[in-house]
C-alpha cells in the first residue's frame, strides 16, 4: 500500500498513541452559555490551581474514528450518537449539555482542518477523535464548576492489535467498575481513573484486562474497563450482557444490528450469568479503538475457561462481524440509513 502524504508519517507502523496534529476544536461556557468555538494550534490549557476538573475530577470524553473510504471520501461512523452519549453523560456528571448539531459540526470542522493525518485507505490506521469537556473555574466547596471547556484533539492510530488480533486473556477481578445506581453507563473520567490499579495488577498477574461483574452480585458478567462484550453461543446467537452499569457501547449496538440485518443471526441482550461462560464458542470484546478483540480465555481464580475458538485466530462468527462492520465503515458495504457521516 503507498502511504504517503504531505506529514509523512509511517501509517503502516503507527501504534495506538497520541501524535499531536495541527488543529483542535475549543468552545468555552460561561455564564450560562457556550461561545461560537474556534479551532486553534495551540495544544497546551492552562488552568486555575482550583479548577473543578483538577480538584473533584469533573469531565467526561468521548472516542470516535474517521475513516478514509474505497472511493477516497473521508467520513466518520454515528456521530450522532457519541453526541447523544455525552449529553447523557454531562447531565448525569452536572456538566452543561453541548447541543447535538454543535457537536457533529466541531467533529467536521477540527477532522477537516487535520485531513492530512487521516491515514489512506488500506493502511489499516484511522484518525481517532477525542472530543472532552471539564469543569475550568476555581471551586473550593464540593459543586459543580460553572465555567467548562469543550475541546476535540485528533490522532492518528494504528490498528489496535498490530499483525492481527491474536485472542486475549481476561480474568475476573476482586475490584468492581461500576455501582448499580452509580457512574458506569456514562463516559467519565473518573471510570477509568478507578479502574488503573485493577488492569495495572491485572498485566502484573500477566491477564490482558478485568472482565468485571455486576458489583451488586458479582454473579453476572458486565464488560472490561473500555469495552463492552459479546457472546457466540454454539447455536449462533450473539448475546450481549444488559445492566444499567454497563458503557452503552455504540460498537456494540452497531454489532448487534448487523448480526441481525447483515448476517440473518439471531441475538439477545440479557443478563448473562459467570456460570454461563463454559457454555459460549466465542466471545470478543468491541469498542471504537479495537472494534473487535477475540477473547481465548477466562480465568476466574484459577480456574480457566477456554472457548471453542481457542487461543490461535479470531472465531469465525467473530471475524464475519469485523469483516462486515469494518467494510461498512470503510465504505465497502452498504451502511444503513444514517451511519456514515460524510466530512469530505
Ligand atoms: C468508550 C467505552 C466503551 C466502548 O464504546 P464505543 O462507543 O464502542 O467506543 C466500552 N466500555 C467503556 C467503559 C467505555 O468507556
Amino acid at each position: 500500500m503507498e502511504a504517503t502524504t504531505q506529514k509523512n508519517i509511517d501509517w503502516t507502523n503507527l501504534g495506538f498513541g497520541y501524535v499531536k496534529t495541527d488543529y483542535r476544536y475549543v468552545s468555552n461556557y460561561k455564564d450560562g452559555k457556550w461561545d461560537n468555538g474556534e479551532l486553534t494550534t495551540d495544544s497546551n490549557i492552562v488552568l486555575n490551581e482550583s479548577a473543578g476538573v483538577l480538584q473533584y475530577a469533573q469531565t467526561c470524553f468521548e472516542g470516535m474514528k474517521a475513516y478514509r473510504t474505497v472511493d477516497g471520501k473521508v467520513v466518520c461512523f454515528r456521530p450522532d450518537l457519541n453526541a447523544q452519549r455525552m449529553i447523557d453523560t454531562c447531565k448525569r456528571l452536572e456538566m452543561p449539555v453541548l447541543p447535538k448539531e454543535r457537536f457533529i459540526d466541531a467533529v467536521v470542522q477540527v477532522v477537516r482542518k487535520n485531513l492530512d493525518y487521516v491515514p489512506p485507505y488500506g493502511s489499516g490506521a484511522t484518525l481517532y477523535i477525542r472530543p472532552y469537556m471539564f469543569g475550568t473555574n476555581p471551586v473550593m466547596g464540593v459543586k459543580p464548576a460553572d465555567e467548562y471547556q469543550f475541546r476535540i484533539f485528533t490522532s492518528p492510530v494504528g490498528p489496535y492489535f498490530k499483525g492481527g488480533a491474536k485472542p486475549i486473556t481476561l480474568r475476573i477481578p476482586d475490584f468492581d467498575r461500576a455501582a448499580p445506581r452509580g457512574t458506569g453507563h456514562v463516559k467519565a473520567g473518573l471510570n477509568y481513573a478507578m479502574s488503573l490499579h485493577a488492569i495495572v495488577d491485572a498485566h502484573k498477574q500477566g491477564f490482558n484486562e478485568n472482565m468485571y461483574l455486576d458489583s451488586a452480585t458479582r454473579t453476572k458478567i458486565e464488560e472490561t474497563g473500555g469495552a463492552n462484550i459479546i457472546f457466540v453461543t454454539k447455536d449462533n446467537t450473539i448475546v450481549t450482557p444488559k445492566s444499567s452499569s454497563i458503557l452503552p457501547s455504540i460498537t456494540r449496538r452497531s454489532l448487534m444490528y448487523v448480526a441481525e440485518h447483515y448476517l440473518n443471526l439471531k441475538t439477545e441482550e440479557r443478563e448473562i450469568y459467570l456460570e454461563e461462560l463454559k457454555d459460549f464458542s466465542e466471545c470478543a470484546l468491541c469498542g471504537t479503538a479495537a472494534v473487535l478483540s477475540p477473547v481465548g480465555k477466562v480465568v476466574d481464580h484459577g480456574k480457566e475457561i477456554v472457548f471453542p475458538s481457542g487461543m490461535e485466530k479470531m472465531g469465525n462468527i467473530t471475524q464475519k462481524l469485523y469483516d462486515t462492520l469494518t467494510g461498512i465503515q470503510m465504505g465497502r458495504i452498504d451502511a444503513p440509513d444514517g451511519w456514515i457521516k460524510e466530512i469530505c
